[in-house]
C-alpha cells in the first residue's frame, strides 16, 4: 500500500473525473492521498474533497506564489487570518482528522512571484498557525534555503514537517534530516539527468523518505507527457526501490509508515 503525500487532484481545473482517479489509485495500491491547498480557495476545495472521499486527507495553506495575491477580498494577511478561521471551523465541526497539515507554504526565490519580505512574513505567520494547532508542515522551498534555515531555526526545533518536491543540494538535504524533517520525492527523481541530484536522491535515508506525485505536474518516467495522478506514485516507489536495492514492497511499506508517522493518518482507511 502506498500514500501519495502531495497532490492537487481536488482543484476544479484538474482534468480527470475524481471517481476515476480514485479508482485507478485504489487499483494501483495507492489507498491514501493528501490533497494540498495553495491558497484560500484551493484549501477550501481540498478540505471539501477530503471530506467527500475515503482515504483522502488534506493540507491547507498559502503557497509562496500566492502570498501577495488578493484572493479573499483582502491582502495576504487577511488570507492567513482566513486560514486560521478555516482551521478552527474544521476543528469545531469535528472533521479535524481529515486536516493533517499546513501547506504548502514556504519561500520561492526561483519564480519570486511575490516580494521576498512578503513571502517571509506570511511563512512565519503560517508556521505559527501550524504550531498553534500542533500540525505538521508541508514546505515548498526553492532557491531560498539561506533565508529558510534561520527562520526554521528561530522556532527552536518545534516544527514537524516535510520539504516537498526536494531537488536541492545533498548539503541542504542533510541539513533537513538533521532538523528532523522528511524529504518528499516525486517524478523529478525518475527523470532528472543531473548527476549530483541523482546522487542526492539515492542518499536520502529511507526512514526520512516520503513519496508524492504533485499531480497534475511532474509525471514520472515512463509516463512523461500524461497528466499526473496519484496512481502514478508507484513509479516513484519503483524507482527509489531500484536505486536502493530494495523491493518495491519494502520501500512502499517503509515510506507508508513514514507518512503515517508524520501526518498521523487515521489507521482506518475508510475514514
Ligand atoms: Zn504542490
Amino acid at each position: 500500500m502506498l500514500v501519495d503525500t502531495h497532490c492537487h487532484v481536488h482543484e476544479s481545473t484538474y482534468p480527470h473525473a475524481a471517481d476515476q482517479v480514485l479508482q485507478r489509485a485504489t487499483d494501483a495500491g495507492v489507498t491514501t492521498m493528501i490533497c494540498v491547498g495553495t491558497d484560500d480557495k484551493s484549501s477550501n476545495e481540498a478540505y471539501d474533497f477530503a471530506i467527500a472521499h475515503t482515504g483522502v486527507y488534506c493540507s491547507i495553506g498559502i503557497h509562496p506564489h500566492e502570498v501577495a495575491r488578493n484572493t479573499n477580498g483582502g491582502l495576504a494577511e487577511l488570507n492567513v487570518h482566513f486560514l486560521g478561521s478555516l482551521i478552527s471551523d474544521k476543528f469545531t465541526k469535528g472533521h479535524a482528522s481529515k486536516l493533517v497539515a499546513i501547506g504548502e507554504i514556504g519561500l520561492d526565490y526561483f519564480y519570486e512571484h511575490a516580494p521576498r519580505d512578503t513571502q517571509i512574513k506570511v511563512l512565519k505567520e503560517q508556521i505559527q498557525l501550524a504550531l498553534e494547532y500542533d500540525l505538521p508542515i508541508i514546505f515548498h522551498v526553492r532557491e531560498a534555503f539561506d533565508d529558510f534555515w534561520p527562520i526554521f531555526d528561530s522556532f527552536n526545533g518545534t516544527i514537524k514537517g516535510v520539504l516537498h518536491s526536494f531537488t536541492d543540494s545533498a548539503e541542504n538535504m542533510r541539513a533537513a534530516i538533521a532538523r528532523g524533517l522528511y524529504i518528499g520525492v516525486n517524478g523529478i527523481s525518475t527523470f532528472t539527468k543531473d548527476e549530483a541530484q541523482k546522487e542526492m536522491f539515492a542518499s536520502i535515508p529511507v526512514n526520512r523518505l516520503l513519496l508524492e506525485t504533485d499531480a497534475p505536474f511532474l509525471t514520472p518516467t515512463p509516463l512523461r507527457g500524461k497528466v499526473n495522478e496519484p496512481a502514478f506514485v508507484r513509479y516513484v516507489a519503483d524507482h527509489h526501490a531500484t536505486i536502493r536495492g530494495l523491493s518495491t514492497d519494502e520501500l512502499a511499506a517503509r515510506t507508508t509508515a513514514n507518512a503515517h508517522a508524520l501526518f498521523a493518518l487515521s489507521l482506518n482507511t475508510n475514514s
